[in-house]
Parts: structure tokens; sequence; C-alpha cells
């Protein structure tokens, strides 16, 4: 066990706090997972590469993580797809499963132990949906169609203490559905009559279909029945999902829910949030094709896990940089480095290599660690010692581990950024090593101080779309859109 500990910040009781498991060193993580209804697009990536992230800070901590990510597998949305596609349920979500599965796969997240799906949950919701009845926290409405099941949440006093809202401001604020058919509008359906056509599953008051906010407490239930030491999900879940697993839960149990929830923030273009109906979406395959698995994780890790995250070409080519220069920095060191215990290394770096574990430590700051790992890279060009470059590629070994990052052969890694570059700008090789010498050139009179020559080299560049972008570690190039 590291002689640090681990800080969390807790979004229930918004402060980060150190963290202990309940019992011992397992520690119980249940994150939300997919509707699988469609492709992914990159933010929904983030949860589970954060996720990743917690589990490998754990595992490194000395921990023993169980995690269980779940499937969203009968929804509202699926059975759209479903009918226009004239599919069953079934083989859309499994379709969807698998895309998915290969696409976790391809960002190297390490595989959880649970996986559950929310058709295979359907009694222990039955049994919940019961349970919560004879508390008076449940009751039936009569559709059309059959009985729809709510939850009765002005019989849950702690309702609203995830999201810290007020049940009256929610309907002051018109925050939530007005629907004549439950006893208030805050209420939320646990279960819902099938209409003709769709899936349903038999109950005691009728045949239906979940309600989504139950799938995930059921599934907890089954998976880890003594409770979760971390429930995560994106913050978008905050409200009312989160809040609402808590209602079903903690309104049966008794007992909280999880220890610590954690919540990561958005994607955004901009301001806005990716969402389909905004036309924004970067599908996670289209991103893998043109930049490449290893950049959306390093993009994701760049930036802390709790900030949003701006989805611009900028920043995926800024991401994209780098990992090329990380790649560089391994070819070097596996290059160079020889061992050499007896030579003392400078503090200096000794410190840069503590500090990576440190930040992970301190609520799973990646940014800073990536931050760390690229001073130490310059402390070793400045040195030119390998004694020094041996230290750098224990860092490398440090990233595989508790990053997922710099796994592959440098040469090929490299040769892929290139190539994938290329294909992105429409470029040749050819055109590529021209603007990488003439910005060699550029480095060149910039260290003679011949700035105004340097800058011409930067203007003839950019009247052809070529975006120069210097920064701590050297130049690295991209090109304007639509040139
Ligand atoms: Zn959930």
């Amino acid at each position: 066990m590291t002689a640090i500990p681990l800080k969390l910040y807790d979004s229930l009781r918004q402060k980060k706090l150190e963290f202990q498991p309940r019992a011992g060193n397992r520690v119980t993580i249940y994150c939300c997972g997919p509707t699988v209804y469609g492709l992914i697009h990159i933010g929904n990536c983030r949860p589970p590469i954060v996720l990743d992230l917690l589990a490998r800070t754990l595992r490194g901590a000395g921990f023993d993580p169980h995690v269980a990510r779940n499937y969203t597998d009968i929804d509202d949305k699926i059975i759209a797809v479903a009918q226009k596609n004239n599919e069953s349920a079934d083989q859309v979500a499994a379709r969807f499963t698998e895309t998915y599965e290969r696409e976790m796969k391809a960002l190297k997240i390490v595989e959880p132990q649970h996986k559950p799906k929310a058709t295979q949950t359907i009694s222990e919701m039955i049994q919940m949906i019961e349970g919560l009845q004879k508390k008076g926290l449940a009751y039936p409405v009569k559709t059309s169609f059959g009985t729809d099941m709510y939850f009765r949440v002005s019989e849950f006093k702690d309702y609203g203490k995830l999201s810290k809202r007020k049940i009256d401001d929610m309907i002051a604020g018109n925050r939530i559905d007005v629907d004549e058919k439950k006893e208030h509008p805050a209420d939320f359906a646990l279960w819902k009559a099938s209409k003709p056509g769709e899936p349903s599953w038999e109950t005691p008051w009728g045949a239906g279909r979940p309600g989504w906010h139950l799938e995930c407490s059921a599934m907890i239930e089954q998976i880890f029945p003594e409770g979760l030491d971390i429930h995560m999900g994106g913050i978008d879940l905050l409200f009312p999902h989160h809040e609402n697993e808590i209602a079903q839960s903690e309104g049966l149990k008794q007992k909280p829910l999880a220890s610590f929830w954690i919540h990561n923030g958005l994607l955004e273009f901009g301001q806005a949030k990716m969402s389909k109906s905004l036309g924004n979406l970067v599908l996670a395959h289209e991103f893998f094709t043109n930049y490449g698995a290893d950049v959306l994780r390093i993009l994701m890790l760049q930036a802390h896990y709790r900030s949003p995250l701006d989805a611009s070409d900028e920043n995926f080519e800024r991401a994209e940089s780098m990992l090329q220069r990380l790649y560089v920095c391994k070819e070097v060191a596996e290059k160079v480095a020889i061992d050499s215990p007896s030579e003392e290394l400078p503090p200096e770096l000794q410190r840069l290599t503590e500090r990576c574990e440190e930040a992970l430590l301190d609520d799973l700051n990646s940014a800073k660690a990536l931050g760390y790992v690229l001073s130490a890279a310059r402390v070793c060009f400045r040195t030119q010692k390998p004694s020094h470059w041996a230290a750098w590629k224990q860092i490398i070994s440090w990233m595989n581990d508790r990053l997922g990052l710099l796994e592959e052969i440098p040469s090929t890694a490299l040769a892929q950024i290139f190539a994938r570059r290329l294909h992105r700008f429409g470029m040749t090789e050819k055109d590529a090593k021209e603007i990488d010498l003439q910005l060699k050139e550029r480095e060149r009179l910039r260290a003679e101080k011949n700035f105004a020559a340097g800058d011409q080299i930067r203007k003839n560049l950019e009247s052809r779309g070529v975006i120069v972008m210097d920064g701590p570690d050297g130049t690295a190039w991209s090109m304007k859109r639509g040139v």
C-alpha cells in the first residue's frame, strides 16, 4: 500500500476526500454504461476512459478493484431502431454491444469483471418494485396498455440530496414532466406497460418493461449486494438518473448506495454539449480512422476528468502532437538508455518521477501527471545522459500500467500518426517532408536570432494553409480546415 492516500472528489459531499474501501482492499465500482442503440460518439468514450483510469490508479495504489459496467439493452431508442430496421430489439442491442466492445478494446480499456445487461436482471427489478410498493414508495397507474409503476418521491425524504435540488424547486423550475397520471410531477417510472409489438416481461401487475433508472439499482443489487465503494458516470447522469438510483436503492435498503459518487465532465463543441440532436457528433470509429484510438485516450487524459473538454480540431491535433512527442521520447529512450545504478539521478528528475504517481492519487489528475512526464523528458533531452533516459524508461512502464499509453513500438506508432495526418489533410508524403524541412530551417534561423527570416517562413506556410504551433516541447504543424 502506498504511503500517500488516494483522494477523490465525492459529488455527494461536494469535496475531495481520502478514499478508503468499506472492507479490506476490495473496492466495488459501478459505472453507468451505454444504451446500445447506435454507434457511439467520442463523448461516450469519456466515462469508460475515466473508469479505466480509476481502476488502474486503485490497482497501482494496492487496492483490488471490482468493476461493473452495464449495458442498457432495452429502451425506447432501441425499440425505435428495431422497428425502423424491421429487426428485433435483441438484434439491435447485440449488434451495438459488439461494436461497443470492439471500440473499448481499441481504447485499451481494461475489461470490467462484470458487464450486466438490463434484460438479464428483470427478476431483481420485479423484486425491487414489490419491495418498494410494500414500503409505500411505489404505486401502480393504469394506462390504456396496462399498468405502469411509479416511484413516490414525496415518501423518500432524502430525494434531491445528490443534485442539491428541492422537490418544490423542481416543479417551480418546470424541469420535470407534468404527467396527469402521476401523483406528483417529480415521480418517475419504475416500470412501463408495453405497447403492442414491444418486448415485454410478465410481472404480478401485468406485462411490461423496465424504466431506465431501475435497471442500474437492480444490477448493483445483483452484483454487489453489500453496496458500492464508488459509483460513477457522466455529470449529465447526476440528475435525474443517479438521484433516482439513490431513491430506489436507499429507499428499499435504508443504507447508502455508494460511499463515493464520481462524475466526469462532458465533451463539448464550443459551449454546446455533443449530442445527436445538435448534429455535432464525432463518431468514435471516425475518430479512430482520422486520429487513432490512442489520440482519443490521451485527449481525455491530458484534461482533468471533472473539467469539461472542448472537442475542437485544434485540441485533437494538440493531443496527437503530444502523443507523437511521447513516442519520439520513447524511441530515444530505447536507443540510448543504459541502466547504470551507480550514477545518481538529478533530484529534479527523481522528484518529477514521484510526482506522476502523486498526481494520480490526487483525484486522478492525469493532466498533471502527463505534464510531469513531459518535464522529465525535457530534463533528459537537456542532460543527454543515458542513465537519465533509463529513468524516463521507467516512466514509460508506469505510463503503460497507469495510463494505458505508449504500449506500441515507437516506429510503428509514429508511422501511423504520420499516415493519418496525411490522410486527413489530403497530402502526399513529399508535401509533409517539405513542411518539416521548412520548420527546421525556421528553428535554425530563430536559434540564430534571425526572427524576421523565421517569421517569413511561418507567413509563407500560413499562406498555404499550414498552421504553425509553437509549444514548450517544440513546434508542430497542422492544416487550416477546408484547405
Ligand atoms: Zn445508471
